[in-house]
């Protein structure tokens, strides 16, 4: 885990180790100070905190979630428990709802698992769940925001479903900066949950026409607007792709065996690629963005994928 100032008053604290759940925060030091997202178990957050510290010894004014996923939520009580305002959109807290601690320990713990699930269990064995007590946020947006910083103002754009139901992006305009949360994974794979292929790219366009100088991604290194662009073509390509194979009657694990990734196979995990042949399938079959994927499903064609991927490299 780093910090990284990326402007004036903005910085990042990235956990730059990869694999899933190493997720990237922000912090504004202005208006009391302001958090974007905390991290997936108590231990790491309490790491994130002393790096916030380290810039202002206040409480944190307010902590944004920029979606529900735990890797950015599950250690929010830490900030709660001290007076922190929580905020995230109406649809992030709603998601808390299937959001569940006690089975990723749980998981962690098991032993003799299916290889698709053990492929998940291992890569959750860097965290640790316990003492986790749900927070979802309590001031809830529904639209577009301001925030009032004092001397200037942070803007929570909704941009959801795109990466998940309720994606929210903080832009600190006058300093040329977005928080993107998971619409962006910079160079590595990106991971799809709740929401639309349509949605997700139009964020991407959205966040590029602001042309921020620098953009802190939910994974993966400090960005600019090209990464948000890239991260556009990827799914514009594997869309166009995955269709392709749909119209000729492949699984989705024949297609996703089947793209050729040609320079996005040098980003991290880039086995994922079932999570967006699965999306892009149920879109095809008409199936609503906000029913939950089978992700024993996507984790097992993942899990097989990377095997394959593992051999050939
Ligand atoms: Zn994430």
């Amino acid at each position: 885990m780093e910090l990284a100032q990326v402007s004036t008053n903005a910085y990042a604290c990235l956990q730059l180790e990869g694999g899933l759940g190493a997720s990237n925060s922000g912090f504004i030091n202005l208006g009391g100070g302001l958090v974007v997202d905390s991290f997936w178990d108590l231990p790491r957050t309490r790491e994130l905190i002393k790096h916030y510290s380290g810039i202002s010894s206040d409480t944190p004014r307010r902590l944004i979630n920029t979606h529900h996923n735990g890797d950015h939520t599950w250690g929010n009580q830490l900030f709660a428990e001290a007076g922190t305002e929580v905020i995230g959109h109406r649809l992030c807290a709603e998601y808390f709802a299937t959001e569940n601690p006690s089975g990723m320990q749980m998981l962690t713990k098991a032993e003799g698992l299916p290889p698709a699930m053990e492929g998940l269990a291992k890569a959750l064995r860097r965290f640790d769940f316990e003492g986790i007590e749900l927070t979802p946020p309590t001031t809830l947006i529904d639209e577009d925001t301001e925030i009032d910083l004092g001397s200037t103002t942070a803007k929570l754009l909704y941009v959801g479903p795109a990466h998940t139901a309720g994606d929210i992006v903080v832009h600190l305009e006058d300093e040329g900066v977005i928080f993107t949360g998971d619409v962006l994974f910079n160079q590595c794979t990106p991971v799809g949950w709740e929401g639309t292929f349509d949605n997700w790219i139009l964020a991407l366009e959205r966040l590029a026409e602001l042309e921020p100088e620098i953009v802190v991604p939910g994974h993966g290194p400090v960005g600019t607007t090209e990464d948000l662009l890239e991260l556009k073509e990827y799914l514009e390509y594997v869309l166009a792709e995955a269709r392709s194979h749909y119209d000729r009657g492949h699984t989705t694990l024949e297609a996703a065996q089947a793209i050729e990734l040609g320079r996005w196979s040098e980003w991290e995990e880039p086995e994922r690629l079932a999570f967006q042949v699965n999306r892009a399938y149920r879109e095809f079959d008409g199936i609503q963005w906000d029913e939950r994927p089978d992700t024993s499903k996507i984790f097992s064609e993942v899990a097989q994928l990377r095997d394959e991927f593992t051999k050939s490299a």
